[in-house]
């Protein structure tokens, strides 16, 4: 039986317990959302005893992807690893290898060594660099990445005829920008055939659920710039993904659903309800959304911005993106700025999101009274990244017990003083 039907019949199985226990829920109540397809929990049966388990979904936690992968340019496996293993460090929950240059088969099995979170992987990338974008070369791809250990796969299934009608009836400024979505459209333009991953579903759904794989249904056609967000074909493939969602449920097979793109902030509201709607609420995974166009170099936090108001309105599952967003392959570090910078835009929705606010304020509250005290070893402790907190601090070499920023006119000091000597008494 695969995860999600252990939880129907009632199993709370050890990788809900330990998700539960991590969340803080009760197990038997994270098993009734496995079991209704709210929560996900990514783990390939291939990969056991590999893969600490993480929850995604409903009053869990907002979770951060981290991608890494080698290009056709820029080839160096270690490199990868290198990158995942920091951005592990950095506190992301799972990690994708996205590589479309040199041996992927190496480098994805690499990447399932190296690292415990789940591990995702675009399996037409494979299909698309042997030369085999076939529908065998399609389902050969999936099947070696089941069988390797693969936690999740994103499959373009909402890139079909269907949905490249609206496209076409609707044109954009940018078309399709999903690397994934673009490999399906010349599939689709070059046979004359529908994307054998929608036309085969059910074939799909047997080989999922043969490794107990949980499909990220991507969002092929997802708006590369503002001006094509929340379009006719963006909400077509809502539409189709829901249905889809649907029988990856019925077929015991768990799935999430991957969202958009660049949206402006008036309309990421709505675009997470809409998914969320259409979808029965499955996990919502979203790239971004980036909330403008205008800034290359400091895209990761255009879409932390649009993280948090994602967050709010129910996404679960955020991919870091990075200062080399639209730019070039991350570096290390842009990886893991990337990631904390995602981090805290979780965080920030976390503050917000029922079931877990409590605890996510309590972090927060931790650096308040560690503020108050001017206690600086507390505040390091509660940042989310302590050596940079650390290094910001004493990097002038100038000790003082408040900081250089106010010094002797410290208002918390001074505040604290006149408090002391009963300025608030009547
Ligand atoms: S010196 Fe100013 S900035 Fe620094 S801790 Fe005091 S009030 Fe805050």
């Amino acid at each position: 039986m695969t995860l999600i039907e252990e939880a129907r019949n009632g199993r709370v199985s050890p990788e809900i317990e330990a998700v539960a226990r991590h969340e803080g829920i009760e197990p038997a109540s994270l098993a009734r959302l496995v079991a209704t397809g709210r929560a996900v929990l990514p783990r390939n049966i291939r990969r056991e005893g590999r893969n600490t388990a993480t929850g995604i979904g409903e009053m869990l936690s907002t979770k951060v992807n981290v991608n890494v992968g080698t290009s056709q340019n820029l080839n160096s496996p270690d490199d990868e690893v290198e990158k995942a293993l920091a951005a592990v460090a950095a506190g992301a929950d799972a990690v994708m290898d996205l590589s479309t240059g040199g041996d992927l088969d190496c480098m994805r099995r690499k990447i399932l060594e190296a690292v415990r979170v789940p591990v995702g992987s675009v399996p037409i990338y494979n299909a698309a660099v042997r030369k085999e974008l076939t529908s065998q070369g399609l389902f050969n791809a999936l099947e070696k990445h089941a069988k390797d250990g693969v936690d999740f796969v994103t499959v373009h299934v909402g890139v079909n005829k269907n949905t490249l009608e609206r496209l076409g009836n609707d044109p954009r400024i940018m078309g399709v920008v999903s690397r994934g979505g673009s490999l399906t459209m010349k599939y689709i333009s070059e046979t004359g055939e529908d994307n054998p991953y929608y036309s085969e579903y059910d074939y799909l759904l047997e080989i999922a659920k043969e490794h107990d794989l949980t499909l990220s249904l991507g969002d092929g056609l997802r708006p590369g710039c503002i001006e094509d967000a929340s379009d006719r074909a963006k909400y077509m493939e809502f539409i189709m993904l829901g249905e889809l969602v649907k029988r990856a449920r019925a077929a015991g097979v768990q799935a999430m659903v991957e969202g958009p793109g660049h949206v402006p902030a008036n309309e990421i509201k709505t675009s997470v309800k809409a998914m969320k709607y259409l979808t029965d609420g499955a996990p919502l995974y979203l790239l971004g959304p980036l909330v403008t166009d205008i800034a290359p170099g400091y895209d990761h936090i255009t879409a932390a911005m649009g993280g948090v108001i994602a967050g709010m309105a129910g996404a679960d599952f955020l991919c870091a993106t990075t200062p080399s967003e639209h730019l070039d392959l991350p570096t290390k570090e842009d990886v893991i700025e990337g990631t904390y910078v995602t981090r805290i835009a979780a965080h920030a929705a976390d503050l917000t999101r029922p079931g877990v606010s409590d605890r996510a304020r309590s972090w927060d509250l931790k650096m308040a009274r560690a503020r108050a005290d001017l206690d600086w070893e507390g505040q390091f402790q509660a940042a989310i990244n302590p050596a940079r907190a650390k290094q910001i601090r004493h990097r002038r070499g100038v000790e003082t017990d408040t900081c250089t920023m106010c010094s002797e006119l410290c208002a918390i000091r001074l505040a604290k003083e006149a408090m002391e000597k009963g300025v608030c008494k009547k």
